[in-house]
């Protein structure tokens, strides 16, 4: 779940409070975005991938994380991690991407799941990908 907001980067954008898919958020109009229902969080991590400066830190986790070291997380680089590692920096798509955000999304996990080749049929988690994919559902 969202863990937190760094609140010294936060620009008040409320890219993370239009993108999440949950309604975790309430806007502030212009201030940091309350996390107003964390519960409802489902670690989607769309808020983090489309925050334009890196302020969000989500972990996979369904319940707070022990021990928290927030100003370790921001100095380690962890609240953009994700979105580096799926070639966006800091939520913006790389230039050249034709189609906007979603589309590279879209591209960097066809990457994942090997280039849209059928996956080995004992691999569930990559079949069931490749079929969502090929049903246009993701
Ligand atoms: S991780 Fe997903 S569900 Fe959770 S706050 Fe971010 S966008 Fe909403
Ligand atoms: S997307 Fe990032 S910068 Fe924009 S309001 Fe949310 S936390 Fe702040």
């Amino acid at each position: 779940m969202i863990e937190f907001i760094a609140q010294e980067s936060c620009i008040g954008c409320d890219k993370c409070y239009e993108v999440c898919p949950e309604d975790v958020f309430d806007s502030t109009g212009g201030g940091v975005p309350e996390i107003a229902r964390l519960d409802d969080c489902t670690s989607c991590r769309q808020c983090a991938l489309h925050c334009p400066e890196g302020a969000i830190f989500v972990a996979l986790l369904n319940k707070p994380m022990e021990n928290l070291d927030k100003q370790a997380i921001i100095a380690q680089g962890r609240t953009t991690s994700y979105a580096k590692w799926l070639g966006w920096d800091k939520g913006t798509p790389p230039p050249g991407d034709r189609s906007g955000s979603h589309y590279d999304y879209k591209h960097r996990l066809e990457e994942k799941k090997g280039g849209g080749k059928p996956p080995d049929p004992a691999d569930r988690v990559r079949r069931m990908l490749y079929e969502a994919k090929e049903r246009n559902l993701i």
